[in-house]
Order: structure tokens, then sequence, then C-alpha cells
């Protein structure tokens, strides 16, 4: 793996001032990895970077927002001068602007206000990171999708996340397009060693997620942090959770 001056790999995530991100950007500096908290609004990302710190992580704040370019390209300018490259990047920030809508229901703004986000601004973060994680010896990418991002999933009635199936398309429908960018940005760097999956944090305990959800934060970490850190001979192109493939 890459070392900087420290000695440690450099991960970004991005939306990592609070709920999956902010514990991925904790498990991943427990690891000696240097991370950049990305956050849409400077002030929460200094609090959450200096709340890391706190428990003895080398974390630096990154105002990122990724549905402004200007903001990405000043991001990626920012780790190009302090590190010169970048070994990890989760592309974890997104929304969820239409849970409990019908898919009769959901407006055209709503579609347009989640691919922003969740596909637009994931796209072109990775675009911008991309020549940095090639100068990496080990560059990982991690893009959060979700089990309503499969279409095999959501077209099962009998599966377990079948509630919340006839809301939320906005959403889901993102996800798939995040997948399948995944699919096509691995075989584009096949050939490099950058590794780029897509993974399902399961059913997570955050604002997002709410309360009613089965799984505690760390927990809904572990599966950003595996595909982040994934050794050489570790998969790409693939779909993920809790180390197992997810069907598309
Ligand atoms: P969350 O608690 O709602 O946190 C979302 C994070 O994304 C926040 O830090 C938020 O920043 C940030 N964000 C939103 N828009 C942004 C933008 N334009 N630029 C930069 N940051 C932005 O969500 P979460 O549950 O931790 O979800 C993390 C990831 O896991 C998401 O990709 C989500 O789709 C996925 N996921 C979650 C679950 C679940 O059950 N929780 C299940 C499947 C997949 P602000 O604080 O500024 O709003």
């Amino acid at each position: 793996m890459s070392s900087n001056k420290a000695g440690n790999r450099i991960a970004l995530v991005t939306g990592a001032n609070r709920g999956i991100g902010l514990e991925t950007a904790r498990q991943l500096g427990r690891q000696g990895v240097t991370v950049l908290v990305g956050a849409r609004d400077a002030a929460r990302g200094e609090l959450a970077a200096s709340a890391l710190r706190a428990e003895g992580i080398d974390a630096r704040a990154v105002p990122l927002d990724v549905t402004d370019p200007e903001s990405i390209t000043a991001a990626a300018r920012t780790v190009e001068q302090d590190f010169g490259r970048l070994d990890i990047l989760v592309n974890n920030a997104a929304v969820l602007r239409d849970q409990g809508v019908p898919a009769s229901e959901a407006t055209a703004d709503v579609w347009r206000e989640t691919f922003e986000a969740n596909v637009f601004g994931l796209v072109t973060t990775a675009q911008a990171f991309v020549p940095l994680l090639k100068k990496s010896d080990a560059g990982r990418i991690v893009n959060l999708s979700s089990s309503l991002g499969s279409l095999t999933i959501v077209s099962d009635p009998a599966s377990p996340v079948a509630a919340w199936i006839g809301s939320g398309a906005a959403y889901g429908a993102s996800k798939a397009a995040v997948n399948m960018f995944t699919a096509h940005l691995a075989r584009e760097l096949a050939d490099t060693p950058v590794k780029v999956n897509t993974i399902d944090p399961g059913w997570v305990k955050t604002d997002m997620g709410t309360d009613a959800a089965l799984l505690e934060v760390e927990e809904g970490a572990r599966t950003s942090v595996w595909a982040a850190t994934l050794p050489a001979d570790g998969p790409t192109g693939g779909f993920y959770h809790l180390g197992r493939q997810q069907p598309w």
C-alpha cells in the first residue's frame, strides 16, 4: 500500500460528517488511515473531524458538496497539493427524498434532486479523483448503493425489503445507476491497481435509515471499510453486503 510522509494511507469519505460516512471515517482512522472528512457544510465537517482527532485519529475536514462541481474540483486540488495522490475514495454522500412516496406521485423535481446528489454528484466526484487514485499503488473506490438499487431484489415480492417497495423509486433508480457506473468504471480500470466496488451497507440506524433499522452504525460501516481495504487479490466490479455478493 502507498503511504504518506507519516506512513498512512489516505482516504476521502464524502458525507462523512454524520451517519455511515462518519463511522466509516472512524473505522478507517482506527486502522491508521489518514481520513479526509468530506462535508458540504464546512463547520459540520470540522466538528466531525475534530471529534475523530479527539479519538486519536488523523482526520482533516475537506469542504465537499457533491452537487457543486467547483467544490469537487477544489477538493481534488487540495488533496493533490497536500498528498499528491489518494488511496481510498468512499462515495458515501446521498439523499433519500421519496421515502414513503409512491412511484406514481414522486415528482420530476424529486427525481432530479435525487439524481443530482446520488448519481451526477457521485460520478463527478469519482471522475475528479480517478487521476489521484491512479497515483496510488492500491487505489480503492467504494460506491454506496442499497438493496433498493437491485432490480433482482426489488422485483422479488418475497424479498426482505418488500415492505419498502412501492415507494422510493427515485432513490432506488439512483442506486441502480450507481451500480451500473461501478460496473463500467471497474471494467475501465481493470488493468490498473484501482478496484471499484458498489456496496449495500444494510438497513442502518442513521437519520436516513431511522431508529427502526436493523443494524447499528458500527455494523453499517463495515462493508464500506471492507471494500476500502481490499487486498491486491480482492474483487473489483462487484456488489457486496458484509463480504457477500449481492444480486444486481
Ligand atoms: P444520512 O445519515 O442521511 O447521511 C447522509 C450524509 O450525506 C450526510 O453527511 C449529508 O450531509 C451527506 N450529503 C447529502 N447530500 C450531500 C451533498 N450534496 N454533498 C455532500 N454531502 C452530502 O445517511 P446514511 O444512512 O449515513 O447513508 C450513507 C449512505 O448509505 C448513503 O449513500 C445511503 O444512500 C446509503 N444507504 C443507507 C442505508 C441506511 O439504512 N441508512 C441503507 C442503504 C444505503 P449533511 O449533514 O450536510 O446533510
